[in-house]
């Protein structure tokens, strides 16, 4: 039986927090592989802030070049309109019958799981993984995962490793603000921005 974890994000761009804490959880979980998910986003919210999916996919793919352990899935891109994380766990227990089903989030994100679309069928299909934002945030991410657990029988696993405090935020404002990137992102993904214009 294996560990599958699905990671999904606007990665709009993708940048080296993301690949840590793919990587982090998968070195701490000892994950088979992690399937970096972009999802989708409705053509009329395109705008010079927001790269396409085809964009989005392909910087996933560099970024995850070079990781066996990492894999890029277009299923929500291809699916279209808004991305259901309990539609992409279901895609993926029919995709990998039999293996245990990992849910990677950032902090942010784990908080609010409770008011997700069908939180309760997320909550059996996967185990839900967080990272705190730093040590101090720990306790606060576990008395959530207790009331999780109490509420919807959700097994939750928060991690142990720290992660940079870079977000995409922050790379898309050095790039309009004229500035590296260098150290936030992977350098084919630097290289992919800056080629293609994104985010000026
Ligand atoms: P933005 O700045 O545009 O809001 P972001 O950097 O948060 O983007 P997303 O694609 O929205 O990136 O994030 C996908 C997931 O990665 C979310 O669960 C988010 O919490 C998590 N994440 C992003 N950056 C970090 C980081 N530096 N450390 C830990 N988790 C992160």
């Amino acid at each position: 039986m294996g560990k599958i974890a699905a990671f999904g994000g606007t990665f709009n761009p993708i940048h080296n927090g993301h690949i840590e804490l793919a990587l982090g959880f998968a070195q701490e979980l000892s994950l088979g592989h992690v399937l970096l998910i972009p999802t989708a986003v409705p053509p009329h919210k395109l705008s010079p802030d927001l790269a396409s999916g085809a964009d989005r996919l392909e910087m996933c793919r560099l970024a995850a070049k070079g990781h066996e352990i990492l894999q890029v899935s277009d299923m929500e891109i291809r699916r279209g309109g808004a991305s259901y994380t309990v539609d992409t766990l279901t895609e993926l227990e029919s995709q990998y019958p039999g293996d245990t089903l990992y849910f990677l989030t950032g902090a942010d994100m784990f908080l609010t799981l409770e008011h997700w679309v069908r939180f309760e069928d997320i909550a059996k299909k996967a185990v839900l993984c967080a990272v705190p934002r730093g040590l101090q945030q720990k306790e606060e991410l576990c008395q959530y995962a207790r009331l999780l657990r109490e509420r919807y029988g959700a097994r939750c696993h928060i991690a142990s490793f720290p992660l940079p405090p870079v977000s995409s935020t922050q790379v898309r404002e050095q790039i309009r603000a004229g500035k590296s990137v260098r150290g936030l992102v992977p350098d084919e993904v630097a290289l992919y921005m800056e080629s293609h214009g994104l985010y000026r």
